[in-house]
């Protein structure tokens, strides 16, 4: 009876405050989590990154992809289309057959889902980079690459003016790596801006903090060579 007693009278003097306790971490936690959400949104630039249409006041297009740099100086999100045509074109570029391009549509959307996309710039010389374009499972594990040279000037003379180069040449190239741009794409669903909420962006983070990783032992074993 007594120690029933002491426990409950220990509990009206210290359960509330504990309780009190648990509820304001909880409290900051949720609070720094909604801070660091806003932050993410408000970096994001307010038209779709390829063709500059503003996002509407809905809210993102349903399905676009979002797509961050490694230094974060690019965040936003880009129309579906508009995204499959700058990989189709810029990638894809000498597939040229309509038959070979929407097969490419077809396993691009159908794979979305379970994918990322890593677009990589390299400089290999004045003017002159390797542009390579990954294919990654949910976990960053690369499934394929495709890699071509882009000069930014063909021998006629004309500036190289793809969607891609004009998106790479939109990084800070002060805040980037010297070595390499990086962009990685996800597409984001019905309501794209949850992508940028806690658990899902957490996940974001560790797929590109795995793409690092990689690239860096990758890049380690080419300079012992
Ligand atoms: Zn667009």
């Amino acid at each position: 009876m007594h120690l029933a007693r002491q426990v409950y009278l220990d509990y009206l003097q210290n359960g509330p405050i504990r309780m009190n306790q648990v509820a304001d971490r909880k409290y900051s936690l949720d609070a720094l989590q909604s801070h660091e959400y806003q932050q993410r949104l408000t970096r994001l630039k307010t038209a779709c990154l390829c063709c500059d249409t503003a996002i509407p006041e809905t809210g993102v297009w349903p399905d676009a992809y979002y797509l961050e740099s490694n230094d974060g100086s690019v965040a936003g999100f880009v129309e579906e289309n508009c995204f499959l045509e700058m990989i189709l074109h810029d990638c894809y570029g000498e597939q040229r057959g309509q038959l070979q391009e929407n097969s490419l549509r077809e396993l691009l959307v159908e794979s979305a889902d379970r994918s990322y996309l890593l677009l990589q710039q390299t400089p290999l010389g004045p003017d002159q980079w390797q542009v390579d374009y990954c294919r990654l499972d949910q976990h960053g594990e690369k499934l394929s690459n495709r890699s071509q040279v882009i000069k930014e000037r063909s021998v006629f003379g004309t500036k190289n003016e793809s969607m891609l180069m004009q998106l790479f040449g939109n990084i800070d190239a002060e805040e980037a790596s010297k070595e390499q741009k990086l962009l990685l794409a996800h597409r984001a669903g019905t309501v794209p801006t949850t992508i940028l909420e806690h658990q899902a962006y957490l996940q974001w983070q560790t797929v590109f903090s795995r793409i690092r990783v990689d690239l860096a032992a990758e890049n380690g074993a080419t300079a012992d060579q």
